[in-house]
């Protein structure tokens, strides 16, 4: 079974999230508050995605993924938002989220979200290839890790999945929809913007230095380029 958080302090949509999530085969772990969740994912390390309400009554739901990515770069992590600000999901990305679904939302909606984050998650579809070094950095696909000058990289998997795609066409233009097609699927509901944010936090970690970016240069009104 998949198993999956869902931290949702409203007991009638975290049941709705909860009984469709069974019906579409995966196993939840229920949450009402930040404290419960964080509880929760100690006592079952198995979990591989968590759906993260944002308003809370101990914590909001940034910290909960704050304190998540701390410790663990490789859950998938999913926000759900009630507002539909910008500066929501922006905030939720930078502290870490994969995806985020504005509430309301359908059930298919959030299914095919968990769906595409566990794929990605799980990396099945990735075939064990050889080492790809470019420049300071060095990629092996097989066990999914990133070092720059010998040290490693702590990525989330999206971000592995964005550094492994320019590395694997180096010099070359990939428009913003090229990266969302490969890294999100073609069949992701969202928005181009999710690629910016990912990006900019991609260049936090990777780049000497995130405002004047090198490996990863911006082209504009197109998309980005891998480079040195
Ligand atoms: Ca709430």
């Amino acid at each position: 079974m998949k198993k999956i958080l869902v931290l949702e302090d409203e007991t009638s949509i975290r049941s709705f999230v909860v009984i469709n999530l069974k019906r579409s085969g995966y196993d939840p772990v229920e949450a009402g508050t930040g404290a419960e969740a964080l509880k929760a994912l100690e006592e079952n390390p198995d979990i591989k995605v968590a759906l993260l309400d944002i308003m809370l009554p101990d914590m909001d739901g940034f910290e909960v993924c704050r304190q998540i990515r701390a410790v663990n770069s490789k859950m998938g992590i999913i926000m759900l938002t009630a507002r539909t600000q910008e500066m929501d999901k922006v905030t939720g990305l930078m502290t870490g989220a994969d995806d985020y679904v504005t509430k309301p939302f359908s059930p298919a909606e959030l299914t095919a979200r968990i769906d595409a984050l566990f794929r990605r998650v799980g990396g099945g579809d990735d075939t064990p290839s050889d080492l790809i070094i470019q420049g300071p950095f060095r990629l092996n696909a097989r066990n999914r890790t990133v070092e720059k000058n010998g040290e490693r990289v702590r990525l989330t998997q999206v971000e592995y999945a964005i550094v492994k795609l320019f590395m694997d066409n180096p010099g070359r233009a990939l428009s913003r929809e090229d990266i969302l097609n490969a890294v999100w699927g073609r069949d992701y509901f969202g928005e181009l913007k999710i690629v910016d944010v990912n990006i900019r936090r991609l260049r936090i970690k990777i780049e000497d230095d995130p405002t004047n970016p090198t490996y990863i240069t911006t082209v504009w009104g197109y998309g980005y380029k891998w480079g040195f």
